[in-house]
C-alpha cells in the first residue's frame, strides 16, 4: 500500500478500479512521405483539423449548455485554433518543406511551439509563468485531438467501461474531463496541476472528488488496481490493504449518509439554538454557480470571485462581459439575498500573467497586485465598476475591494466608485445608485486598522486565507511552511477579534469568507468571536447549517474566550476539536 499526498481540489472519497489515462499516447507510425504524396498529406491535414474544429464547436456547446459559459469557452477556444490560418499554414509549411507526414508535422509544429511556451513560462517564473504554462499543456491537448482523427483510432476507454473508474493521470485536460459524469468516473488523481488549474475548476464544477498535484506515482499503479481518492484530505491511497479500505468504506459511508442527513436542512433556518440568526452565504468563481449557492440553501452569495471571468480569455473581459455575468448571478440568487461581487483580485497565484501585470516581480504576493493593480489600471478598474453598478439594478448587489492594505487605497476605490457613477448619470445609462461598499480584510494591517475602515465601509469581510498568509508570513500554497499556516493560530484569532470588535463599533456587518468559515472545527469560536455571517463554498453550507443548529451563543462564547488564552494553533485545534465533538460528535473524526 502506498499514500500519496496531493492538493485537494473536489471533496468526496471514492474507492475503485483505476483507470490510467496515458497521456502521451499516440504513436505515430510514419515520419516522412514521398515529394508525391504531399498534396495528398494536406488534404489529409485540413480534413483532420477540420472536424477538430466542428467536435470542438460541437463539445462547445455541449459543455455550455451543461457547466456554463465560461467552462464552455475552453473548447470554443480550441474550435479557433483548429480554424485559425496561420496555425495550419504553419503546420503545412513543415509538410511542403520538410516532406513530413502530417501527423509527424502536427506534432513536431506543436511541440516546438510548446517548447517556446514553456522556455517562456519558465522565465517568467512560478507565479506570473502560470497562464503560459497552462497554454503549453492546451496545445499538448489540440496535438492530441487532431492525432487521434489523423490516425483514424481514438481510445475512448470511459465509454467502455462498464461501472465507474477512478481516472489517474499525469495531467488531464479539459477535453479528457469534460464529459467525466460520476457515472463513469467516481473520482480522479493527477500528478501535476494546481488549485486553480483549469481540471481543479472542472473537478469542483463536476462535483467529482479530485486530488491534483499529487507529485510522481502512475508508475506505481496499473489499470484495474485498487485505488482510493480521498478529496477530503487530499491523498491517494494505491493498492490499499482491507484495513484501509474497510476503513475508508465507512467514513464514505459516513459522509454519504451525513451528506442526504445535512441535504434535508436545505429549508431550516440558521439559527442556534438560543435562536441567534447567522447568514449563512455562498463563495463562487463562475456565474453558473451561483445556483450551488440556491440548490445548498444558501442566504446570498458572500464572494464572487470576479477574477475568474479570465479563465479562458487572453484578452481583458469586456464592459459586456462582466455586466451580463454579474447580471445572471444577481437573477439567479433573486432581489432578496445580498450577492457581494469582489472586483477582481488578479495577480500572485491568480491568473498572474494578465496583462498589465509585473511579470518581473521578485515576490508578487507582496507585488502589484489585486487592488493595487486597479489603481494602477484605471480602465481597467472602472470597466468593471461600470458594469456592476449598472449589472446592481438586477438585485441586492454588493460592492468589495480585495487586499485593501491601507485607508488611502479604500477612499482611492470610493471616488472612482464616484466618478463612475457620475459619468453613467451624466450619459444617461441606468444604475443602481445606493450600492453598499464594503473591504476585505486580509492583510494584517487592514485587520490593525479596522476601527479606522469601519468608519468608511459599509461592511467587511474577513478573507483568512489571505490573512493567516501574511500574519504568518507563510505562502498559503507552499507544503514546506505548512506546519505554519495555520487559521487557529492564536495571532489570526486576535486579528479577528479586532475586527469583530471594530465592525461592531461602528455597527457594521463583518463576514468571514476564507476557508476557515467552512470548517465545523471553526463554526462554535468564530460564532464566539461574534461573527454573525459566514461565507463558504456551496457544498459546506449544509454541514456548517448542522453545526449551529447545535450551539448556543453563550456557549460559543465561552470557546472563544478560551482559545483566545491560548498560546499555540496546537492548542486551539486541539481545543476546538474536543469542543466540536463535545457539540457535534458526527463531524469530528
Ligand atoms: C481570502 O483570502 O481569504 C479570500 C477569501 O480570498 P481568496 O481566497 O480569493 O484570496
Ligand atoms: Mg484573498
Amino acid at each position: 500500500m502506498e499514500i500519496r499526498y496531493g492538493i485537494a481540489v473536489s471533496p468526496g472519497i471514492a474507492i475503485g478500479p483505476a483507470l490510467v489515462l496515458d497521456t502521451e499516447g499516440v504513436r505515430i507510425p510514419y515520419r516522412t512521405v514521398p515529394p508525391e504524396q504531399i498534396p495528398a498529406e494536406i488534404n489529409r491535414l485540413r480534413q483532420a483539423l477540420r472536424e477538430a474544429a466542428a467536435e470542438a464547436e460541437e463539445t462547445h456547446k455541449r459543455i455550455s449548455a451543461r457547466l456554463g459559459q465560461a467552462l464552455g469557452n475552453i473548447f470554443g477556444a480550441h474550435a479557433s485554433a483548429f480554424a485559425d490560418d496561420s496555425f495550419r499554414n504553419e503546420i503545412e509549411k513543415l509538410i511542403r518543406t520538410q516532406n513530413f507526414s502530417a501527423e509527424y508535422a502536427v506534432s513536431r509544429g506543436i511541440r516546438e511551439y510548446v517548447k517556446k511556451l514553456e522556455e517562456a513560462g519558465a522565465k517568467l517564473g512560478e507565479h506570473a509563468g502560470v497562464e503560459v504554462r497552462r497554454r503549453a499543456a492546451e496545445m499538448i491537448d489540440l496535438e492530441k485531438q487532431v492525432l487521434v482523427l489523423l490516425l483514424g483510432h481514438r481510445d475512448e476507454p470511459l465509454l467502455a467501461v462498464g461501472s465507474p473508474v477512478i481516472v489517474v493521470a499525469n495531467d488531464l485536460m479539459p477535453s479528457d474531463t469534460a464529459d467525466f459524469t460520476p457515472r463513469t468516473v467516481s473520482a480522479f488523481a493527477t500528478e501535476s496541476g494546481g488549485p486553480t488549474s483549469h481540471t481543479a475548476i472542472l473537478a469542483g464544477a463536476l462535483e467529482i472528488p479530485a486530488v491534483v498535484g499529487v507529485g510522481r506515482f502512475l508508475t506505481d499503479v496499473s489499470g484495474g488496481d485498487i485505488v482510493i481518492v480521498d478529496g477530503e484530505r487530499g491523498l491517494v491511497v494505491i493498492d490499499p490493504d482491507d484495513r484501509t479500505v474497510a476503513e475508508y468504506e465507512e467514513r464514505r459511508a459516513v459522509l454519504l449518509t451525513r451528506v442526504d442527513r445535512y441535504d434535508a436542512l436545505r429549508d431550516k433556518p440558521a439559527v442556534t439554538l438560543d435562536a441567534v440568526a447567522i447568514r449563512l452565504l455562498g463563495n463562487i468563481e463562475l456565474a453558473q454557480e451561483a445556483a450551488h449557492c440556491a440548490e445548498r440553501g444558501a442566504d446570498g452569495v458572500g464572494l464572487y470571485r470576479t477574477e475568474f471571468l479570465y479563465l479562458n480569455k487572453t484578452a481583458d473581459p469586456t464592459e459586456a462581459e462582466h455586466y451580463e455575468a454579474y447580471k445572471s448571478v444577481l437573477q439567479t440568487i433573486g432581489p432578496d439575498r445580498p450577492v457581494v461581487i469582489r472586483t477582481l483580485d488578479l495577480g500572485a497565484d491568480k491568473f498572474s500573467s494578465v496583462s498589465g501585470l509585473l511579470s518581473n516581480e521578485k515576490n508578487p504576493f507582496l507585488g502589484l497586485r489585486s487592488v493595487r493593480l486597479c489603481l494602477r489600471k484605471l480602465d481597467l478598474f472602472k470597466t468593471q465598476l461600470r458594469a456592476l453598478l449598472r449589472a446592481g439594478r438586477y438585485g441586492d448587489a454588493r460592492i468589495m475591494f480585495p487586499m485593501i492594505s491601507t485607508v488611502e487605497e479604500l477612499r482611492q476605490c470610493k471616488t472612482l466608485l464616484n466618478e463612475v457613477r457620475e459619468d453613467l448619470e451624466d450619459a444617461g445609462i441606468p444604475f443602481k445608485s445606493d450600492i453598499p461598499v464594503g473591504t476585505m480584510i486580509e492583510v494584517p494591517s487592514a485587520a490593525l486598522l479596522a476601527d479606522v475602515l469601519a468608519k468608511e465601509a459599509d461592511f467587511f469581510s474577513i478573507g483568512t486565507n489571505d490573512l493567516v498568509q501574511y500574519t504568518l508570513a507563510a505562502d498559503r500554497n507552499n507544503e514546506n511552511v505548512a506546519h505554519l499556516y495555520n487559521p487557529a493560530d492564536p495571532a489570526v484569532l486576535r486579528l479577528i477579534r479586532m475586527v469583530v470588535e471594530a465592525g461592531a463599533r461602528e455597527g457594521i456587518d463583518v463576514n468571514v469568507c476564507g476557508e476557515m468559515s467552512g470548517e465545523p472545527l471553526y463554526v462554535p469560536l468564530l460564532v464566539g468571536l461574534g461573527l454573525r455571517q459566514l461565507s463558504a463554498t456551496p457544498r459546506k453550507i449544509p454541514e456548517i447549517k448542522r453545526v449551529i443548529r447545535q450551539l448556543k451563543v453563550e456557549e460559543a462564547e465561552r470557546v472563544a474566550q478560551h482559545a483566545l488564552r491560548l498560546e499555540t494553533a496546537r492548542q486551539v485545534s486541539n481545543y476546538l476539536r474536543d469542543q466540536l465533538r463535545r457539540i457535534l460528535p458526527e463531524t469530528v473524526d
